[in-house]
């Protein structure tokens, strides 16, 4: 279980999260969706304490943090049982496809090198990519990037894997294979929190759908309720401009 507990966060001046609640039960699929600027991507980076929020308390599991002086080693705890996929992958160059998959599990988890290999394969076949094993960033598109950073996060076997737009940087023509990845892992029980602009895949693959604006949830609820029948304006407002 996930649950946030009265999360604010201001930069500077500007209040861009304001007293936010949130349970996230484990299994679960929640999408976080709303207008450019509402503060989705800020939420998700103050769950693993990317951002420390200004005030407010973050669990995963039986662990909390809060954001008064946390201490350093805390953060670590709290990062350990989350992976994060980011809109602009965040590959190691240098490295190999299946050298960047290792790489969590030997430096964060300590995991023998040969176990490490032997699971970022497992996984690299999972994502579709037991053919690139060898191959660096640059010799990939970006579908295939992202679907390493994906496998990067699913070998951690967090508590909670957090998309951050995974799709947001790629052309047009290479979404889909991208989301039919997130859709597959899905199915396999792993609780996800997904921050996205895209609609008909967040109606399908949510559980749990959370519409913010200004800072703030202005409603939540089943994907079959939020998206036929929001109850708020502002949602109803949303809902019509992007659909
Ligand atoms: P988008 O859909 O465009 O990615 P979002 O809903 O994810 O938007 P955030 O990226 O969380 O929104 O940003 C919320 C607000 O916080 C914006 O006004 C943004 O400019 C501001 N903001 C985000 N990160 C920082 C930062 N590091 N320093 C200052 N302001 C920031």
């Amino acid at each position: 279980m996930i649950k946030l507990a009265g999360i604010s966060k201001a930069f500077g001046k500007q209040l861009v999260l304001q007293n936010i609640d949130l349970t996230v039960r484990k299994g679960e699929v929640v999408v976080i969706l709303g207008p450019s600027g509402s503060g989705k991507t800020t939420l998700l980076r103050c769950m693993n304490f990317l951002e420390r929020p200004s005030s407010g308390e973050v669990t995963i599991g039986d662990f909390t943090v809060n954001c008064k002086r946390p201490a350093k080693k805390d953060i670590h705890t709290l990062r350990g049982k989350t992976a994060m996929v980011f809109q602009q992958y965040n590959l190691f160059k240098h490295k190999t496809v299946l050298e960047n998959v290792m790489e969590g599990l030997i430096v964060a988890q300590k995991m023998p090198k040969e176990e490490a290999r032997a699971r970022s394969a497992e996984v690299l076949l999972k994502v579709g990519l037991s053919g690139k094993l060898d191959a660096y960033p640059s010799q990939l598109s970006g579908g295939q990037q992202q679907r390493v950073g994906i496998a990067r996060a699913l070998v951690l076997n967090p508590e909670v894997i957090l998309f951050d737009e995974p799709t947001s940087a790629l052309d047009p023509e290479l979404v889909g294979e991208v989301l039919a990845v997130i859709r597959k892992i899905a199915k396999e029980g792993i609780t996800m929190i997904i921050v996205t602009h895209e609609m008909s895949f967040a109606r399908e693959v949510s559980n749990h759908v959370v519409f913010m604006d200004g800072g703030v949830i202005v409603e939540e609820g089943k994907p079959g309720e939020l998206f036929h029948s929001p109850k708020e304006e502002r949602t109803k407002q949303f809902l019509k401009r992007i659909t």
